[in-house]
């Protein structure tokens, strides 16, 4: 099975070269040529498997060009860096779950796909005999610029390189990133939002020169960034785990819908949960939950899509995003795949920083997704709400998603069927807003901040947040956004 450009669906590529390219040369992005589907008889088959075995099902499906055999190895060593089950369901109250994909090496739900997309990308360049050495260029919102200098640090062949927001991330991500050890890896602050950041990690891949000078010293740029199917494909399999697990604990019937809640900010997540459901998983609605960058709920109520608006930092700051970029690939797909209606709406999107779709592709995003947004005080009353109800501590985002869920509940499309919302990151990992949220006390120092949210909730601190203040900052350049390029050269030249 080939991946195609959302823009050019002519052009086509086998999976592992997808993954290598991270994006496609015409700017579009890769997405399955034809999706697998999992027969009842399949699933019922991976119901008796472990997570890593069931990781490596679902990417044998999608990665035609991968043996199962590699792809179990690789699925049980990603899966050895998680603190025990990978993607545990916990059930709220009747009818309501939460799916934790927090207990990676970061505690954010980008190590899902992290851990095992290093050994997805080392393995596509012996298959396509690439002896260059990549160049992994990420854009953060905070967590994924952890994830993979976690996931990349110390890969043979291989630098990588974070760009994250200067004000824009928690103070723990921010020394999480910062204090990354490794040879291969390099962390810069950019004056500006995500979006600033992205837009210059864009512009450095679409930078014919600067890719020859990198070129010349045998050195290819690649994406860690949701832009790359790499990133996606793993994070299907969770959604299908989470299905089987309702299956085998025997909340649901099989072929019952179940409906999930995702805090979004660049569509990724929440489009494995829709690739999902086109490879036959039983899903109803997905709810698309936004914080006060509500540009996704907009567009999804009005057919308008409009990055042109004030940018908030909020307490939810992985999501403070307004150009959602996976959200090609479901207008891809659901408007028949109509390559050229994608390539004009992205054209637009650059040049007037907007684009509207018309009613009936509409109409179709709206029996899929129910889109609505939380700012950071109904994000905060949702932490404290859920803590006296269910002594259980969400963090800021999953707060997003679940405060959103309860609008859906309690709206006329809700009700009935079982609802999972999708928690994408450990309380402590926001632990100043957390505490906030939970005592109304500001407590400036996000080291002091996890100690006291372990002392107010008595849940343990994941290991990989422990002590952080006791490492050393590696990394301390503040670049502007026209100066990434250069940054990145310099980097490659070291
Ligand atoms: C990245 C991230 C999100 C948003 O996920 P997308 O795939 O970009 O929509 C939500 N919450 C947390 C904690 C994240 O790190």
């Amino acid at each position: 099975m080939n991946y195609i450009s959302t823009r050019n669906k002519n052009f086509k590529a086998a999976p592992s070269r997808a993954i290598l390219d991270g994006i496609a040369p015409d700017g579009g992005l890769y997405v399955p040529e034809s999706f697998p589907f999992f027969e009842r008889g399949d699933l019922l088959k991976m119901s008796d498997m472990s997570y890593p075995e069931r990781l490596a099902e679902v990417l044998s499906r999608f990665l035609t060009d991968f043996s199962k055999d590699e792809l179990l190895v690789y699925a049980e060593k990603a899966c050895e860096k998680f603190d025990g089950d990978p993607c545990p369901l916990v059930k709220i109250e009747e009818d309501v779950y939460v799916l934790e994909l927090f207990h990676g090496a970061t505690s954010a739900f980008k190590d899902m796909a992290l851990s095992v997309m290093p050994y997805l990308m080392t393995a596509a360049k012996k298959k396509l005999n690439d002896t260059a050495k990549t160049l992994i260029l990420v854009a953060t919102s905070g967590d994924t610029g952890k994830s993979a200098l976690e996931g990349f640090g110390g890969v043979e062949g291989t630098d990588i390189m974070v760009l994250y927001p200067k004000d824009g991330v928690s103070g723990v991500q921010k020394a999480q990133m910062t204090t990354s050890p490794g040879e291969n890896v390099n962390v810069a602050a950019v004056n500006g939002n995500f979006d600033d950041a992205q837009t210059a990690v864009k512009k450095i891949f679409a930078d014919k020169d600067i890719k020859e000078k990198l070129r010349a010293k045998n050195v290819e740029l690649s994406s860690a960034n949701s832009i790359n199917i790499g990133r996606l494909i793993p994070q299907t399999a969770y959604y299908i785990s989470a299905y089987l697990d309702l299956l085998g604990a025997g909340d649901i019937e099989f072929g019952e819908e179940v409906n999930f809640a995702v805090p979004t900010g660049n569509f990724g997540n929440i489009l494995a949960a829709y690739y999902a459901k086109k490879a036959g998983l039983p899903v109803g609605k997905l709810v698309c939950a936004s914080n006060k960058n509500n540009v996704l709920t907009d567009f999804f109520l009005t057919g308008e899509y409009n990055a042109d608006r004030k940018f908030f930092q909020t307490a939810s700051p992985s999501m403070d995003i307004l150009i959602s970029s996976n959200l090609e690939r479901f207008l891809f797909d659901l408007s028949g795949e109509d390559d050229g209606l994608i390539a004009e709406l992205m054209n637009d999107l650059k040049k007037k920083g907007k684009y509207s779709i018309g009613n009936g592709l509409l109409a179709k995003c709206g029996g899929i997704i129910f889109a609505g947004y939380a700012d950071d005080k109904a994000c905060f009353k949702t932490v404290k709400d859920f803590y006296e109800s269910y002594d259980y501590v969400l963090d800021t985002h999953t707060a997003v998603a679940v405060s959103v869920l309860d609008g859906f509940l309690n709206g006329e499309a809700g009700g009935g069927a079982k609802t999972v919302a999708v928690s994408t990151a450990s309380p402590y990992k926001f632990a100043a807003d957390v505490y906030f949220a939970l005592t109304g006390e500001k407590i400036e120092n996000p080291f002091e901040a996890i100690k006291r949210l372990e002392a107010y909730t008595g849940a343990e601190v994941p290991d990989g947040l422990k002590d952080l203040d006791k490492k050393e900052e590696r990394f301390k350049d503040v670049i502007e956004k026209d100066g990434a390029g250069e940054a990145v050269l310099r980097f490659a030249n070291r």
